[in-house]
């Protein structure tokens, strides 16, 4: 075989297309596949000026990367915006090198990227949601590509002084630009205001400077863009990793910190890694105490059971840590450490009849898994099932109400006690009780600590009280703070009161002695949840 032949080969096994041209920058020869067409490109080419191939910026950088190139040396790669005319382009990477002996001639390798492109506005090319940004996140970080999966923060500035009619046709131009440089042209979505999110195997943001500069180009505007990229990669617990991704997506979004996207990106994403570490630590080590809040029937005053409230090291409250574990999918371990320990202490010499309430977030309830652990815990202690109820919490992120329907119907017939926590401050509290079979409602605080200055709050719970009745639930109300607030709540209909009033939560349920009013119904001591 000739060594030219050889050559050609060793050359497109890189290429797709290789060029030569004259120290004028005009094409002598081209050979390989055409950027649309797939057949040679010779005919169209030779005796062009290889520049006028490209959009006009990207003609731009090539220019400066032939007036650089030196005999003898390769250029960068560079990601270019080759222009099939009628605002149709495609992405191609090229390479220029200058063979001594050929100067002033020199080579130009080619490779085309994706498909071509139009940016003529078209309904075709929406973004994509967050949820399947992640999702595609989720299933290109299972491939492993070739380049480094990045995420790109685009900031697209100037959209303000464009006017309203072509503002919408600007926008739909810079969808299609946008979804056209992302990876497999369906990967980019709005975050908020000017600021866009998408996905690229490249960590040259280049391709999408172009993109927006030739939308900005068609439409005459000033539009430019500010872009930074965050390389991901999966780790070693690709399902972690990724929903640590979405939190701290989410996080840039909620704080507006679109200024310096991959900073806070990066920053969050660091430290929600870390705190699931600690947080898998924490619970694996069980190193967490419950703290127990009497739960008090209003009319007698007799405790009627106790919550079982976490107490995290170093954290001020639970409530944050427990968010971040719902959000991060690391909530159903806890709940049943908190079940194990609550479990425990019910079986302390002493508590025989004490009852307690632990919560269960929603997410814990989204599967089989919880139940059927909370089934083995219990397995050789029949009475625990019925001295031990759950507090469904975080209700707003039920998504499989038949699901957990199907699962708490399980826990019930098994024994267990459920009542719906925080009733009344989601939109869908109405929606859950109705889909829902429960035992109880535990009031919202909010309403209850509004109770004695507003009206509306009292006309809420009087009616949500006459709506349990029918349906045969217990009715909780949180935050009593006050002896008032305990009046009204019992002159409401509400049968049970938890708050400061009545006590706080403490490292051990508070197990009154028997007094002579009381000596048959101890507190904590009460044989049913009648
Ligand atoms: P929650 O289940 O509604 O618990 C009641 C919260 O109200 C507790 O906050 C309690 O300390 C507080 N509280 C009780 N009485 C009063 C009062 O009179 N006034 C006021 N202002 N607050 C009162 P805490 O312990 O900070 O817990 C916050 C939330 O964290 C809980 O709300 C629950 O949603 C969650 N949580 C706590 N432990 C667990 C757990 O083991 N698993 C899950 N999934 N969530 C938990
Ligand atoms: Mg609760
Ligand atoms: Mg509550």
């Amino acid at each position: 075989m000739a060594l030219n032949s050889r050559l050609l080969g060793l050359a497109f096994a890189s290429a797709d297309t290789l060029v030569e041209i004259d120290g004028e920058g005009r094409i002598v020869l081209a050979m390989g596949a055409a950027p649309a067409t797939g057949h040679a490109p010779e005919a169209n080419w030779t005796g062009r000026t290889l520049t006028d191939l490209f959009e006009p910026r990207s003609a731009g950088r090539l220019k400066q990367a032939l007036a650089n190139l030196t005999p003898g040396n390769r250029s960068d790669p560079l990601d270019l915006l080759y222009d099939l005319g009628d605002g149709a382009f495609r992405r191609v990477r090229s390479r220029l090198f200058s063979l001594p002996e050929l100067a002033p001639h020199c080579s130009c390798a080619l490779t085309w990227q994706g498909q071509p492109f139009s940016l003529e506005p078209t309904a075709d090319t929406p973004l994509v949601t967050r949820d399947d940004l992640m999702r595609q996140t989720s299933s290109l970080l299972a491939k492993q590509g070739p380049d480094p999966l990045t995420l790109a923060f685009v900031d697209v500035t100037g959209l303000d002084q464009v006017a309203g009619d072509q503002l919408e046709t600007l926008k739909t131009r810079l969808h299609s630009a946008l979804q056209s440089v992302s990876v497999d042209g369906t990967s980019a979505s709005h975050l908020a205001g000017s600021a866009y999110a998408l996905l690229r195997r490249d960590s040259d943001g280049s391709a999408v400077e172009d993109a927006i500069h030739n939308v900005a180009a068609l439409e005459g505007v000033d539009v430019s863009a500010d872009i930074r990229q965050v390389e991901l990669s999966p780790g070693v617990d690709r399902q972690a990793t990724l929903r640590a991704m979405r939190h701290a997506l989410e996080v840039c979004i909620a704080n507006g910190a679109m200024d310096d996207p991959d900073i806070t990106f990066k920053n969050t994403l660091d430290r929600t890694l870390v705190q699931m570490d600690s947080f898998r630590t924490m619970v694996k080590a069980r190193d967490f105490a419950l703290h127990y809040q009497p739960i008090v029937d209003l009319k007698s005053g007799v405790t009627h059971h106790f919550e079982a409230l976490a107490r995290i090291p170093g954290c001020d409250g639970p409530e944050s840590t427990i968010r971040l574990a719902e959000t991060l999918a690391l909530i159903e371990s806890f709940d049943l450490v908190v079940a194990e320990k609550a479990i425990q202490q019910m079986l302390q010499p002493g508590y025989g009849l004490t009852r307690v309430a632990v919560n269960v977030s929603a997410g814990s309830l989204a599967t089989d898994t919880y139940g059927e652990a909370l089934m083995r815990l219990t397995a050789n202690h029949g009475d625990i099932r019925r001295r031990l109820s759950l507090e469904v919490t975080e209700t707003a992120t039920i998504l499989d109400l038949p699901g957990t329907q199907r699962r708490l119907a399980r826990l019930r017939q098994a024994g267990f006690r459920v009542f719906l926590d925080d009733f009344g401050v989601g939109a869908s509290s109405f929606d859950h009780l109705n889909h829902l079979t429960v035992d109880g409602v535990k009031i919202d605080g909010a309403f209850v600590m509004r109770a004695i200055e507003d009206d509306k709050s009292r006309t809420l719970i009087r009616h949500l009280v006459e709506m349990c009745g029918g349906l045969d639930l217990k009715t909780v109300a949180e935050r009593v703070e006050t002896g008032e607030v305990a009046e009204l709540m019992l002159k409401l209909g509400v049968h049970l009161g938890q708050g400061w009033f009545f006590g706080k939560p403490e490292p051990q349920p508070r197990l009154e002695r028997p007094t002579l009013a009381a000596t048959s119904r101890r507190r904590g001591a009460v044989e049913s949840w009648g």
